[in-house]
């Protein structure tokens, strides 16, 4: 069984690298890995809008996917856009997939800094990307957490698991 890794884009924090690792291990019952950390690819950085273009983040990482690796997910700390919206959370193409850090700090919406709440957004916005990788499409439960995020309140509202459904199409119970 191959591995999930996280590979981390700009600085990471280890703590969080390691609890969103634990956590996936949990939910997709495949081992996780951390790897080293990339730069920041200056190559993807659109100066209009600047954010990073993040399908053509997903494409170089994917290009590097270590021989071992069942899926990938770029963590990075940049903020991230595709054509046609403001920005994303995450997006996911094939076996590989990407989240951006930038809106979900609470810090980015004037609150005040809070870890807990952080990580578990961090969480939320992984699971939700590499449930992608697994094949699933958006969820109508707005409590699963393949639902949808169009804003930072519809990943609060959501929790960290597939609901029923959804585990049950990727063969979860
Ligand atoms: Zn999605
Ligand atoms: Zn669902």
């Amino acid at each position: 069984m191959g591995y999930i890794y996280l590979q981390p884009i700009g600085e990471v924090g280890e703590e969080l690298l390691h609890y969103i690792c634990t956590r996936l291990e949990g939910i997709y019952g495949y081992p996780c890995r951390t790897a080293s950390s990339t730069g920041v690819p200056e190559d993807q950085y659109n100066m209009n809008r600047g954010q990073y273009y993040a399908a053509g983040i997903v494409g170089d990482i994917a290009e590097r996917m270590p021989p071992d690796a069942e899926k990938l997910l770029g963590v990075a700390n940049v903020d991230l856009y595709v054509h046609g919206v403001n920005f994303v959370f995450g997006v996911a193409i094939g076996n590989a997939a990407i989240i951006s850090l930038t809106h979900l700090r609470p810090e980015y919406y004037g609150r005040n800094k809070n870890e807990t709440l952080f990580r578990e957004r961090a969480l939320k916005e992984a699971v939700h990307e590499l449930g992608h990788t697994f094949g699933l499409g958006h969820c109508p439960e707005i409590r699963c957490v393949m639902h949808f995020s169009n804003n930072i309140e519809d990943t609060d509202i959501k929790g960290i698991d597939l609901c029923g459904s959804c585990s049950a199409k990727i063969g979860k119970n």
